[in-house]
């Protein structure tokens, strides 16, 4: 075992109780993210392998095996770690690449933000803006984008659409289970996870003490692409008597004719009210691993005021949920007789080089590189805020204990 702290005795002041860090998660808790990231990884790979899809498998085991990080001063009683040098596989759901492809987006979003918003100056706000489609079957599933894309095309070249300034625009895919209640001797559909029915159903149940147990989720082979958007209007945009003004009932109508669709979309539209953009005790930093994975409205696990950051947030985020990836929530077979490396592995090849980013208008200059290639650097970042303290760490991952362990300090 290395101890590391005899090393820098200069730097940190150290009494004789000192804990001996041995793995990264002991340096603190954002640092325990990186063995939550690559174990999900793990279980990626190791679908892949059922899959038969060896290269891919191959690829992100050997994903950020070993990590380097630079000891910062954060300010005068804290220290933190700052990854400097690993090696990404880029598979393009390798959970540990997608976890640091959302920090990238969000640190140049975020990056770009102050600026933005000081060469507008008054006048403009934001609107958060989710579109929907039916779910489809997964084999359709690369139709289905096509589609929206297309859509969304049709949508942006639209006369009226001329009121928004800017949009960025993102997809998400998310995958659908159907619950079951299920005991020695029924099984009934409840109904499809996330709607209102099931809601109504699974609070009335636990409300009269029924028991969790015999809830069964099952995922199906459907899959839920839709699109978040962060879009600019000005002010004079909100005085709902102008035509300029599209309420939820336009929006609606212009979606399902741009889309060519028989039905009702769901659609969802929120003024991002406060221009609150840079929190004075929340750095950059700190918004990067903030998980929105909840329901919009409620409050994220770090108390964010601002409903600007939060949407940028909900934006810019995993296109897939690594849940969804590997299955995590199902203890069961699917139910329509496919296992969760088919899934994973049909959809793959459904989206594969399929885009997950546009942005238009205004937002253009700023946020032209947001969906190119990304090379090991993109994805490490830079230092961030505080110094350099020229010690460096270096850890290895092991599958024995599931966790980075510190080999060296450089
Ligand atoms: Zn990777």
């Amino acid at each position: 075992m290395i101890n590391p702290l005899p090393n820098i005795p200069h730097i940190l002041e150290l009494d004789q109780d000192v804990e001996v860090k041995e793995y990264l998660s002991d340096f603190g808790a954002r640092d325990k993210l990186w063995d939550i990231h690559k174990i999900y990884s793990q279980k990626i790979a190791s679908l892949y392998e059922s899959a038969d899809n060896l290269v891919y498998a191959d690829r992100i085991k050997g994903c950020a095996n070993y990590l380097k990080f630079a000891l910062k001063d954060l300010d005068t009683n804290d220290y933190g770690l700052k990854l400097a040098a690993a090696h990404f596989c880029h598979v393009p759901q390798c959970q540990l690449c997608n976890w640091l492809r959302s920090r990238m987006w969000r640190r140049r979003f975020f990056k770009i933000l102050p600026q933005m918003l000081a060469d507008l100056g008054d006048g403009y706000q934001f609107l958060f803006l989710t579109l929907t489609a039916r779910n489809c079957e997964l084999d359709g599933l690369r139709q289905q984008l096509k589609d929206m894309s297309a859509a969304w095309k049709r949508l942006s070249e639209r006369k009226d659409f001329v009121t928004f300034k800017g949009f960025t625009r993102t997809t998400e895919i998310t995958r659908n289970y159907d619950v079951y209640f299920h005991d020695a001797s029924t099984l009934r559909f409840i109904g499809r996870m996330g709607t209102r029915k099931y809601y109504d159903w699974f609070y009335a149940f636990l409300a009269a003490g029924g028991d969790r147990d015999l809830v069964r989720v099952y995922p199906t082979r459907e899959a839920h692409p839709h699109y978040h958007a962060l879009l600019l209007v000005e002010d004079s945009y909100f005085d709902k008597s102008k035509s300029s003004y599209w309420h939820h009932s336009k929006w609606m109508h212009e979606w399902k004719s741009a889309l060519r669709i028989d039905y009702d979309p769901y659609v969802h539209i929120k003024a991002v009210k406060s221009f609150d953009a840079v929190e004075e005790q929340v750095s950059i930093d700190d918004l990067l691993d903030i998980s929105l994975d909840v329901d919009f409205d409620q409050q994220p696990k770090k108390d964010i005021s601002s409903q600007l950051i939060k949407s940028v947030l909900e934006t810019l985020k995993y296109c897939v949920k690594p849940a969804d990836i590997v299955g995590e929530i199902v203890t069961h077979p699917c139910s329509d007789g496919f296992s969760n490396y088919q899934w994973l592995q049909d959809f793959t090849e459904q989206v594969y080089r399929v885009r997950k980013i546009a942005t238009g208008g205004l937002f253009k200059s700023y946020l032209k590189d947001l969906d190119k290639d990304e090379s090991d650097s993109d994805l490490i970042g830079d230092s961030g805020e505080g110094d350099l303290l020229g010690v460096e760490y270096l850890f290895k991952w092991y599958n024995q204990v599931n966790k980075y362990k510190l080999l060296d300090v450089i």
